[in-house]
């Protein structure tokens, strides 16, 4: 990786923009020397982790994420915040294309030197990519960036990932009132900290009709946090309205939950989930790169599919294989 860790490290405190993105390709990489190297890295940042406000911002494509993203984080900028902005993209590990990590997004935010934007890591598992873009987040705080956005697209199981590693976590819509209302997908509206319906200048009837729907549906679900009450937003980001009023959200949302520790009681939780998430990957890993099971696999899954062995028994055979 060129750089002695010690320096990289020193650099990465120094805040500079060019050591945390080597500090992020080195975490992203799969090589057993470097992910060697991660784990230090990530351990000596940890003390330094932990302060910035994390927003996870997920929507389908053409919403107005980037456009958004780009405006609240030059307001941000403006108010002497550092703004690091990370994706989490299912389409970059399916088809190595990718649906958010267009260079040409963001263009006025990423020349700016307070603000940080990188791509989804690609080329790998959604769980792969969102166990890189977690500690990501931790190297933008160590680097100190006291704002982390995360973005993700409204498709796969992104949502939820973004959601377990963020403190508020919206979804941005289009003003399309009716009954294929997208925020009413069953599941993640149900992880939303805020609705915020972007595009409000197109039709500011459609919008407030889409506001009524949504805020009547959430009515009916089961909240995240007691202290807290999922708002519904109408912002335009193109004609940078809303902004404030998005960004006053976020911080009234951490004041409620710090009040009664609900906030610190999200962040142990996301940090032991966390775990959990690389125990279990770690333990995939491991068993099938176990010899025994390798030799075992192909023939065993062939039984299973033909009907001749019960997939439970298969299951069972092949786990005591790795004992
Ligand atoms: P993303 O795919 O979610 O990142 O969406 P983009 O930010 O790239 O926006 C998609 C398109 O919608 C672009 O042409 C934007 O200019 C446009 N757009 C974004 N926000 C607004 C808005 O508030 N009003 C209008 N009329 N267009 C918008």
């Amino acid at each position: 990786m060129g750089l002695p860790p010690d320096e990289l490290v020193q650099r990465l405190f120094a805040g500079e923009r060019r050591a945390l993105a080597k500090a992020i390709t080195l975490v992203e990489s799969m090589r057993p020397d470097h992910r060697e190297q991660a784990e230090s890295l990530l351990q000596a940042a940890l003390p330094r982790t932990g302060n910035a406000i994390r927003v996870g911002i997920s929507g389908v494509p053409g919403v107005g994420k980037s456009t958004f993203i780009e405006g609240l984080g030059l307001w941000l900028i403006a108010r002497g915040h550092r703004l690091a902005v990370l994706a989490v993209d299912p389409s970059s590990s399916i088809s190595g294309g990718s649906i958010l990590g267009d260079k040409t997004r963001m263009e006025a935010l990423s020349q700016h030197t307070e603000a940080f934007i990188r791509p989804s890591p690609a080329g790998k598992t959604l769980g792969g990519v969102a166990a890189n873009t977690r500690e990501a987040l931790l190297l933008c705080e160590a680097a100190g960036f006291d704002v982390v956005i995360v973005e993700t697209v409204g498709v796969g199981q992104s949502e939820t990932a973004v959601a377990g590693m963020t403190d508020f976590f919206c979804l941005l819509q289009l003003p399309n009132a009716g009954d294929d209302l997208q925020a009413l997908k069953k599941g993640v509206v149900e992880l939303a900290d805020a609705i915020v319906i972007n595009k409000v200048d197109i039709d500011p009837g459609a919008a407030s009709l889409a506001e009524a729907q949504i805020r009547s549906a959430l009515g009916l679900l089961k909240r995240l946090h007691e202290e807290w009450v999922p708002p519904v937003l109408k912002i335009s980001a193109r004609k940078h309205e809303g902004v404030e009023a998005f960004w006053n959200t976020v911080l009234a949302q951490r004041e409620a939950l710090k009040e009664t520790g609900a906030f610190e009681a999200k962040r142990r939780a996301q940090a032991v989930d966390w775990m959990w998430a690389l125990i279990e990957n770690g333990l995939k890993a491991r068993f099938h790169a176990n010899p025994a099971v390798r030799e075992a696999l192909a023939s065993t899954s062939d039984a299973v599919a033909r009907g001749a062995l019960a997939p439970g028994i298969a299951a069972a055979q092949l786990l005591r294989r790795i004992e």
